[in-house]
C-alpha cells in the first residue's frame, strides 16, 4: 500500500487546506464520470479517496502517522475505536461533501446525517441516442437549498446559528464506560450541532424548499433499458446543512421497429429480392449509428440466413469496442406477375433439374418413398 502522503502528493506537515485542495485535484482529475472504461483512472481515485478519507480526519491522522496503514487494519487497534476502512462504501460520500462545498454548500465543520434523499428520474431514448450517447436537458422537481437563508435554516442566514454548546457542535456526546466509548446524538441539538433561534420563514428552519431545476445531464453511449446513471449531489437538498442526495437516472428505451436488440447485439430482418437471392449481389442495410451499410449476398442465398457484421452493433456501456449487427434474409417471391411474367417462369421452371433445387427433391422423393 502506498503513503498516504504521497499518494495525494503533499508533505507530512500538509495543513487541511492543502489536502483537500490536492484531493479535490485528483478527485476531479480521476473520477470515473470524466475516464469512463478507465480501470487505472479508477483506481487512482479510489486510493486518492482513501487517502483522503484518512487524513482529513484529525484522530485518523494522528493514527496513521503513528501506526501507518496498520492502524485501519480490521481487527486493529481496539482501545483507538477506529472501524477499519470500509472499502468503496464511504467514498462517493466523502466525493460529494467536498464538491457540496465547493459549490456552495455553506460552511460546515461537522458531517451530520441530514443527507437528502436521492431521487429517480425515468428517462425515455430511442436508439440512435442510445447508440451515440447524448446530454439532455431535464426539468425535476426536488427539495432545493432555501435562497432565503443560503440553506442555513436560520432567518438572516448562517451568522445566526450558534453552535451547541451541549456538544461543541459535533452533535454527538461521547460517555466513556472503561475500555469503551459510547457516543450518542446530541439531545440538545438532535445530532445537528446547531441551535438556530429563529429559523428562516420560507424553509421552516430546514434550509431546504421545493423548486423546479433544469438539470444537463451527460447519457453515456451503450445505456439500455434500466440502465441506471447517479448523478451526483443532484438529488434533494440534504436538511440543516446535509449534503445532497443523488439523482439516479432510469433509462427506458423507446421501441425501435427495425432493430431488435439484445444487449450490445442488433438485430434485423432484411428482405433480398429473389434475383439476388438466387444470382447473388448486394444489398443496403441500415446502420444503427445512422447511414446505411452494403452488404454482399452469395448466389443461392436461402431465406433465414444470417450475416454477421462485427462490431455493427451498438457501443458497449463503460467498456470498450461494439457488439454485432446480425442480418436475417428474409427472401422474397415475386408477387403480381403478369401472364408474360408468369409464362416466363414456367419456362424457365421447365429447364430446371433437380440439382437446382437439391432440398425441394430430396423432400418430394422422400415423402413419395415413406408414406
Ligand atoms: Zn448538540
Ligand atoms: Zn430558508
Amino acid at each position: 500500500m502506498r503513503d498516504y502522503y504521497d499518494i495525494l502528493g503533499v508533505s507530512k506537515s500538509a495543513d487541511e487546506s492543502t489536502l483537500k485542495k490536492a484531493y479535490r485535484d485528483l478527485a476531479m482529475k480521476y473520477h470515473p464520470d470524466r475516464n469512463p472504461d478507465n480501470q487505472e483512472a479508477a483506481d487512482k481515485f479510489k486510493e486518492a479517496s482513501q487517502a483522503y478519507e484518512v487524513l482529513k480526519d484529525r484522530e485518523k491522522r494522528a493514527a496513521y502517522d503513528q501506526f501507518g496503514h496498520s492502524a485501519f487494519e480490521s481487527g486493529g487497534t481496539g482501545a483507538g475505536g477506529f472501524s477499519g476502512f470500509q472499502g468503496a462504501g464511504g467514498f462517493s460520500d466523502i466525493f460529494d461533501d467536498l464538491f457540496s462545498e465547493f459549490t456552495g454548500g455553506g460552511s460546515r465543520s461537522q458531517r451530520t446525517s441530514n443527507r437528502g434523499s436521492d431521487l429517480k428520474y425515468n428517462l425515455q431514448v430511442n436508439l440512435e441516442e442510445a447508440y451515440s450517447g447524448l446530454e439532455k436537458t431535464i426539468k425535476i422537481k426536488a427539495p432545493a437549498k432555501c435562497t432565503y437563508c443560503d440553506g442555513s435554516g436560520a432567518e438572516g442566514g448562517s451568522s445566526n446559528i450558534q453552535t451547541c454548546t451541549t456538544c461543541g457542535g459535533s452533535g454527538k456526546v461521547r460517555s466513556s464506560q472503561g475500555f469503551f466509548t459510547i457516543e450518542r446524538t446530541c439531545g440538545t441539538c438532535n445530532g445537528t450541532g446547531r441551535i438556530i433561534a429563529n429559523p428562516c420563514r420560507h424553509c421552516s428552519g430546514t434550509g431546504v424548499i421545493n423548486k423546479e431545476k433544469s438539470l444537463s445531464v451527460k447519457i453515456p453511449a451503450g445505456v439500455d433499458e434500466g440502465t441506471r446513471i447517479r448523478v451526483a449531489g443532484e438529488g434533494e437538498a440534504g436538511r440543516n446543512g446535509g449534503t445532497a442526495g443523488d439523482l439516479y437516472l432510469y433509462i427506458s428505451m423507446i421501441e425501435n421497429n427495425i432493430f431488435n436488440r439484445e444487449g450490445e447485439h442488433l438485430f434485423i430482418s432484411a428482405p433480398v429480392d429473389f434475383y439476388t437471392a438466387t444470382n447473388g449481389g448486394s444489398i443496403e442495410v441500415p446502420s444503427p449509428g445512422g447511414g446505411k451499410i452494403r452488404i454482399s449476398v452469395s448466389s443461392g442465398t436461402q431465406n433465414g440466413k444470417r450475416f454477421r457484421l462485427k462490431g455493427k452493433g451498438m457501443p458497449i456501456l463503460q467498456g470498450r469496442g461494439y457488439g454485432d449487427l446480425y442480418i436475417e434474409a428474409e427472401v422474397e417471391t415475386p408477387v403480381n406477375l403478369s401472364n408474360k411474367q408468369k409464362k416466363m417462369l414456367a419456362e424457365f421452371y421447365d429447364s430446371l433439374s433437380d440439382s437446382n433445387s437439391p432440398k425441394s427433391s430430396k423432400f418430394k422423393k422422400f415423402i413419395e418413398k415413406n408414406y
